[in-house]
């Protein structure tokens, strides 16, 4: 047993003692120079048969490697001394440069720590460096976090949800998107949604609206709603932050009678008690949070009792390890989990893997055949074993292969990366209205 193991409670053994002298004796500046590279374990009780490095700790981090590929997706791969390859998926709609950036800067600190301490890594990764959250640092560190936990399954030979407490379900219900940017004939591809074994579809609300709208840019709305209950199946709608206070507050109340799943971001990110006061003036569930990033942000949200359901990107809230705490946190507060995933398939098994083991988990964004899946690249373009992800009667069943449990083509990926490094990246539309203003997208 190392110095560094845990020790049992009331143990007296010698390492126990050198560990407590250590934690008790080493000045700080001796402790940051004997953690630079976070915690070892030496002596990892079970090496990965793969492992060829006899006597040396097979799971110390070799190489961290990044690829952007088209459709839009940012996937991060992580290979640790002992041949494991762990995947993970960074993707920030829009903003490739940034977390790529970032990425570099991670992998430059990361390369030679124990992959297993998955929990100090990412607190080095979160705390020890200053600044913190937002979009970018968070979805590098997403990515890399997710990487992890494919690691970490992959060497123990179970899958993520059984390193996380064991299931709680059989499956994990589901949705797919209909309409696209500019909703229309969603009522044609919410018929193909169902025939392709969903129950449930998302669509946005509205175009671009204006500040203050005319009502009747509302009434479409409406009907499109009315028009998918009316084949029997439920639909969320997401009011994509595009309607401020005058539209969104009538939007809701129009919708109220038709009984959507639920309206999501019906108003920006940052207005916590605004949000409570349209909460307070309508019935329908509220969800957020793609947006939002840790704990830290929801919590404003969660103790203004102002939503229903927390919608944590894994690709931009923390990854595995942060999304499981903010499903804990949002279980308090009787909030439900419903994990925002219009991206790749690492993002999309990483956001299963949570809802096997999540008692709170509702449903889960898929992406399959979304309306930004174009150039022929989709949900199972990358993947070896695309028969993970069936959609039967709205869900997916569980996901039993070690780690993340899907199958990746590493051979297409490399190429596809060097195509898709000469092109420039994927950046959201711009809106604006008819006298010139910039609306949101
Ligand atoms: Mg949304």
């Amino acid at each position: 047993m190392s110095a560094n193991a845990p020790q049992p409670i009331g143990a007296s053994t010698a390492a126990a003692d050198i560990s407590a002298k250590e934690a008790t004796y080493l000045p700080p500046s001796e402790l940051a120079i004997k953690y630079a590279k976070g915690i070892h374990n030496h002596s990892p009780a079970a090496p990965h048969p793969s492992s060829t490095a006899s006597g040396s700790n097979p799971h110390l981090i070799k190489k961290i490697e990044h690829f952007y590929i088209r459709p839009r997706w940012l996937f991060v791969r992580i290979e640790t001394e002992g041949g494991v390859v762990g995947w993970g998926e960074a993707t920030c709609e829009g903003h490739t440069e940034s977390v790529q950036g970032s990425l570099d800067d991670m992998a430059r600190r990361l390369v030679g720590w124990d992959a297993m301490n998955i929990e100090d890594i990412y607190t080095f990764m979160y705390r020890a460096r200053f600044y913190r959250g937002g979009p970018t640092l968070m979805s590098a560190l997403s990515g890399i976090d997710i990487a992890l936990w494919d690691i970490k399954g992959k060497v123990l030979g179970v899958p993520v949800w059984q390193l996380l407490g064991g299931k709680v379900r059989e499956r994990c219900n589901v949705y797919g998107w209909v309409g696209g940017d500019r909703p229309s004939d969603v009522l044609e591809q919410a018929k193909v949604r169902k025939a392709q074994g969903f129950t449930r579809v998302k669509m946005n609300a509205t175009e671009s609206i204006g500040w203050l709208d005319s009502p009747h840019a509302l009434d479409e709305t409406v009907q499109r709603l009315a028009d998918i209950k009316a084949i029997g199946m439920d639909a969320g709608l997401d009011f994509h932050g595009r309607l401020h206070k005058p539209m969104a507050k009538q939007l809701a109340k129009l919708l109220e009678p038709h009984r959507p799943l639920f309206i999501e971001e019906p108003l920006l990110p940052g207005h916590p008690k605004e949000m409570k006061d349209l909460y307070d003036k309508v019935n329908i569930p509220i969800a957020l949070g793609e947006r939002l990033f840790t704990r830290e942000d929801y919590r404003p949200y969660f103790e203004e009792r102002c939503i229903d359901i927390a919608q944590p990107d894994i690709a931009h809230s923390g990854g595995i390890t942060e999304t499981k705490k903010i499903a804990t946190m949002a279980e308090a507060y009787d909030i439900g989990i419903a994990p925002h995933c219009p991206l790749g398939p690492l993002a999309f098994a990483a956001s299963l893997q949570i809802g096997f083991c999540t008692p709170n988990f509702v449903v889960c964004e898929m992406s399959w055949k979304m309306h930004y899946n174009t150039g022929g690249f989709d949900l199972f373009t990358y993947m070896k074993n695309p028969e993970v992800f069936a959609v039967k009667q709205g869900a997916i069943e569980l996901l039993t292969g070690p780690g993340l449990g899907i199958e990746l083509n590493e051979e297409l990926i490399r190429s596809e990366a060097q195509e898709a490094a000469k092109l420039d990246p994927w950046i959201n539309p711009i809106f604006r209205g008819p006298d010139g203003a910039v609306r949101e997208w």
